[in-house]
């Protein structure tokens, strides 16, 4: 018994001691600041600079420029006809797929650098540099006009085995991150459950896919998606088939209209092509 009074005595201390450093790093860090550094390659930054991401990062992160599919936002590289404008373009998916968002829009490709980041993102503990990258989504979607009107934000939930892995949802950090750079409220975590957490998805047609989704979404107070348009975030969209489950979930529990925005599209030259793909 005492030598557990004694035990948990020097963990108590331990613990003290721990958060007089904290206090004290904190003071220093206010007073000090570090410089700031660079999330992607360590260079230093400019005092000034909003996000901890250089210019020459910035510049290297392949952005979808403005031919793109009004449904899903994947980059065509066939440029329209004179007879149909930007506006109505929609990649080979779409134009036979019916969609219950009524759009997404991609900040990038995912291709080489943001890629990368994506995957040091989610694989590597990377809190940071997930609300870096935020703050780009946010910026570019702001300047483009792609956060809808009214909108709420919405991160997709990651089901509770995966969030326990990974250690944080990383919709949720890029969601953080748009936050501090724009007035746009959010939705808290819980608003919807993922049930159940579903296998790999690679390497599933499209169809697959959808099946595999199909009603792991719950909104457990439909009453607080009621009425609200809704701008859901993610780091990829690949066959959207994420985006249109958790669409069908919240329609059905109300929402007026759900809008997606992703840090990343995937594209491959099927979609390109327009070929059929698998
Ligand atoms: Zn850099
Ligand atoms: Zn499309």
């Amino acid at each position: 018994m005492s030598i557990i009074r004694k035990k948990n005595s020097l963990e108590k201390r331990f613990l003290r001691g721990e958060y007089l450093n904290n206090i004290w790093q904190v003071g220093l860090n206010l007073l000090f600041p570090p410089p700031r550094s660079c999330l992607i390659c360590g260079r230093k930054l400019p005092d000034n600079t909003l996000i901890e991401i250089c210019q020459l990062c910035l510049e290297q992160l392949p952005l979808v420029g403005d031919c793109f599919c009004r449904q899903c936002g994947r980059p065509l590289a066939v440029v329209a006809p004179k007879t149909r404008p930007l506006g109505e373009m929609r990649c080979f998916d779409c134009a036979r797929t019916r969609h219950f968002f009524v759009q997404n829009r991609a900040v990038g490709i995912y291709s080489g650098p943001l890629k990368e980041q994506i995957q040091e993102l989610k694989y590597h503990y990377n809190r940071r540099l997930g609300i870096g990258l935020g703050q780009i989504m946010g910026l570019v979607a702001e300047a483009r006009g792609w956060v809808p009107e009214k909108a709420h934000l919405l991160a997709v939930p990651l089901h509770r085995e995966r969030l326990h892995q990974r250690g944080y949802n990383q919709a949720e950090l890029l969601m953080q991150g748009m936050e501090s750079v724009l007035e746009t409220p959010s939705l808290e975590s819980h608003t919807v459950i993922r049930r159940a957490a579903t296998g790999a998805s690679s390497g599933l047609s499209p169809k697959e896919r959808r099946a595999n989704l199909r009603g792991v979404f719950q909104v457990p107070r439909p009453g607080e998606v009621a009425g609200k348009v809704l701008c859901i975030i993610d780091d990829i969209y690949t066959t959207g088939a994420t985006l249109d489950e958790l669409a069908r979930t919240l329609l059905q529990a109300g929402a007026e209209a759900v809008h997606g925005l992703t840090l990343s599209i995937a594209v491959d030259d099927q979609h390109l092509l327009g070929n059929d793909f698998k």
